[in-house]
């Protein structure tokens, strides 16, 4: 049970100078515009929502919070954020949108679900937190996999690393597809995945800041599915635009 769980955290977001010097291959510096003339939804209940509208406006989207079941219409896509899984499970019951939530993912509407928005699209979670009742939380589900939740361990245990991502392929340079640079709070990783469902990258044991949590496999942190997509950890808040770029590029029915 999970009697008090700890606030999302606030990762402050790092300049582009900061990840040029890491990345020998940054991605074009040239802002993408792809997403001119969509409405993409954020879930607006809790956690780092704001940092996703600011993705979403930056690559020339309409960024639309949602918290009630009529700010749904009208989306051409939805983002659930990073935050606590649990807790937006609840306010999205107390809010009324769990089920119309539920209704527009299988009939369709393109979602990408970052950290907990991963758990929350998850068909099934292999340790549900339970509440006070011993009920174990729910997920809005859709994705065929299972997730493990904090798999990679607690708060502390947050770490970031560069991913070889599929599916990036408009963003390459001379020198091929910049890895992403990935940062790790708290996050899920994927322990199964059903057929249909595409892994696009993998944290390696080696790669990885507590090695021993990974059990010497590498672990799948990014996976898609038809129209929808989740990954582990956060883009939005390290300035990596090309995961948002892929999730538009779904919407537009060009990746
Ligand atoms: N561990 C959180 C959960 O279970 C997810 C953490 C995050 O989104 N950074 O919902």
């Amino acid at each position: 049970m999970e009697a008090c769980p700890e606030p999302a955290p606030r990762v402050p977001p790092r300049g582009a100078a900061h990840y040029a010097v890491r990345m020998t291959n940054p991605p074009s510096a040239l802002p993408s515009r792809a997403g001119a003339g969509l409405r993409i939804g954020v879930l607006a209940l809790q956690g780092d929502f704001r940092e996703h509208l600011h993705a979403v406006e930056a690559a020339g989207a309409t960024g639309v919070g949602v918290r009630r079941p009529a700010e749904l219409q009208g989306l051409d896509g939805l983002i659930i954020p990073g935050g606590e899984s649990t807790t937006i499970d609840k306010l999205s019951r107390t809010f009324g949108l769990r089920d119309p939530l539920r209704e527009r993912i299988r009939a369709g509407l393109p979602v990408y679900g970052s950290c907990a928005g991963m758990i929350l699209l998850a068909d099934e979670i292999a340790d549900p937190a339970t509440d006070l009742s011993g009920a174990p939380q729910q997920t809005f589900g859709g994705l065929d996999i299972t997730v493990r939740r904090n798999a990679f361990g607690r708060q502390r245990e947050s770490f970031e690393t560069d991913l070889d991502f599929k599916d990036l392929e408009f963003s390459a340079t001379g020198q091929g597809v910049a890895p992403v640079h990935a940062v790790f709070i708290r996050g899920p990783w994927v322990e199964r995945v059903g057929a249909g469902v595409e892994v696009l990258a993998q944290v390696e044991p080696s790669r990885a800041s507590h090695p021993e949590a990974l059990a010497g496999t590498a672990r799948i942190v990014a996976v898609r599915s038809g129209r929808l997509l989740a990954t582990s950890f956060h883009p939005e808040v390290t300035g990596e635009k090309r995961v948002h770029e892929l999730f538009i590029r779904m919407i537009k029915g060009e990746a």
